[in-house]
């Protein structure tokens, strides 16, 4: 569903004021993949595994998406669901991929509390593979730094 579909689909049930105010809801097109643990060990890398599945944080720099340059889309590791677009990928010089912008509804969020400080948690909608933390740091137009483990997100380049 393209981002235009989308809108205009919650503009007709009356709720694209509400989009544009509160934080997007989670999309009705997205059907939900559970798997087993063991099916998820299967289907991923070790490395995968302990970030989408268990929370796990990738050594900074280690991501060779940080250098990512070209136009197009980075889906999820765990499922291939579209979370970020080229566009609004930024370097924050963290040494992590870091995005201004998600993609509407693609993300599930939940405060956590594993550095004592609450951190706002987000994952993937359709798998809930962990993904990264957001921020309040992030350079305009939303202000918001998403802080992305590479090894969690797969890049699908343009095709020209
Ligand atoms: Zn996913």
């Amino acid at each position: 569903m393209t981002r235009r579909h989308l809108f205009s689909l919650l503009a007709a049930v009356g709720l694209a004021d509400k989009a544009a105010a509160a934080p997007p809801p989670l999309r009705a097109d997205i059907v939900p993949l559970r798997l087993s643990d063991a099916q998820w060990r299967e289907r991923l890398t070790p490395q995968q595994y302990a970030v989408l599945r268990q929370e796990g944080t990738e050594r900074p720099g280690s991501s060779p998406l940080n250098d990512e340059k070209r136009r197009g889309t980075f889906v999820c590791a765990g499922c291939e669901l579209p979370l970020f677009q080229s566009q609004h990928k930024y370097d924050s010089g963290t040494g992590w991929p870091s995005f201004h912008t998600a993609i509407a509804g693609a993300l599930g969020t939940k405060t956590d509390f594993k550095l004592v400080l609450p951190r706002t948690e987000y994952h993937c909608a359709r798998c809930e593979g962990h993904q990264g933390h957001v921020f309040d740091d992030g350079p305009a137009p939303t202000g918001k730094r998403y802080c992305n483990n590479g090894v969690a997100l797969k890049f699908v380049p343009e095709v020209a």
